[in-house]
């Protein structure tokens, strides 16, 4: 296993030994996915509340299995980041959304921006921001119409680099989000230390608006801090017409969940 930061120690589990057995399994069927063509990218209508208009999608990576099987990224992207081949992965993911937001721009008539996932390791490699321009490049699409999403769901050691990424990320014009916001340790802190232009409000918070006050004032606080620090504010999980109507009221500016639209394949957008 990778560093794994502060976190530390892991304690001995009786189930150990199947667990390790079972990721290197894990492992070396992602690194045939790779060389298969096994991954695909779903992709999830991001809406400005009240317009159907699709301004942004996320990406989001699936496995089709040789058994035929989708399997979701939960199940794969942990075995991913610790074997490190997450960079490989992700180096393909970029390419793909580029590819793919490179053809929206040619055939549709409003621009759509394309939001792609990076792990926290990705953002942490020195290379990350010369594999974006890679991909960019390689599709020709402008980096106006890319958007990288960052969680800090994994402590990473080399902060310096990732702060490094993120600012030549946004000189090259390449905007970047922070994910599930106020689910970590230092949600608040990344705003001060990053260049930070969006926000997506973590699904849990969403979840809890409509029948827990403290949740709605919770999520009212953080679109106040988004808008006084002029970051454009998404909502997660937005799965009912309340929850979209509260997230209206409360300014919020994207909203984005099973209520707009399900992740579906690029064709079916
Ligand atoms: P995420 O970035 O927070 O993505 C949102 C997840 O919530 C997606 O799950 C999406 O399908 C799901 N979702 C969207 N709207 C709703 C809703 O209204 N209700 C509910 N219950 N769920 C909703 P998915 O596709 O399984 O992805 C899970 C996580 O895997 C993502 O969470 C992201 O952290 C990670 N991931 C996905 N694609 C990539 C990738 O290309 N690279 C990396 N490093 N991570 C990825
Ligand atoms: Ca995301
Ligand atoms: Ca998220
Ligand atoms: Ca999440």
């Amino acid at each position: 296993a990778k560093d794994m930061g502060g976190q530390g120690f892991r304690h001995f589990a009786p189930d150990m030994t199947t667990r390790a057995a079972n990721s290197l399994q894990i492992e070396g069927r992602l690194r045939q996915a790779l060389e298969n063509n096994e991954f695909s990218l779903m992709f999830q209508p991001i809406v400005r509340p009240g317009s159907p208009d699709v301004l942004i999608v996320e990406t989001l990576l699936r496995w089709k299995n040789d058994q035929n099987e989708i399997v979701t990224p939960d199940q794969f992207i942990p075995v991913a980041e610790e074997s490190g081949l997450i960079l490989d992965i992700g180096r393909w993911v970029l390419h793909a959304a580029c590819r793919q937001a490179s053809h929206w721009r040619q055939t549709r008539a409003t621009p759509i921006v394309v939001s792609v996932n990076a792990s926290p390791l990705q953002l942490a490699n020195p290379k990350f921001c010369d594999d974006v321009q890679a991909a960019m490049e390689a599709a020709g699409l402008p980096p106006a119409l890319l958007a990288i999403e960052m969680t800090e769901r994994m402590m990473v050691a080399e902060d310096a680099i990732i702060s490094a990424n993120i600012c030549r990320l946004t000189q090259m014009g390449v905007r970047v989000a922070l994910d599930d916001f106020g689910t970590g340790y230092s949600s608040l802190s990344y705003l001060t230390r990053y260049q930070i232009q969006c926000i997506k409000i973590d699904r849990s918070f969403i979840d809890k608006i409509e029948c827990d006050l403290q949740a709605r004032a919770l999520v009212q606080a953080i679109i106040g801090i988004g808008k006084s620090l002029n970051v454009v504010m998404v909502a997660e999980g937005v799965e009912t017409q309340g929850q979209a109507a509260l997230l209206e009221s409360l300014g919020c500016d994207y909203l984005q969940g099973y209520l707009i639209g399900r992740p579906v394949v690029a064709e079916a957008l």
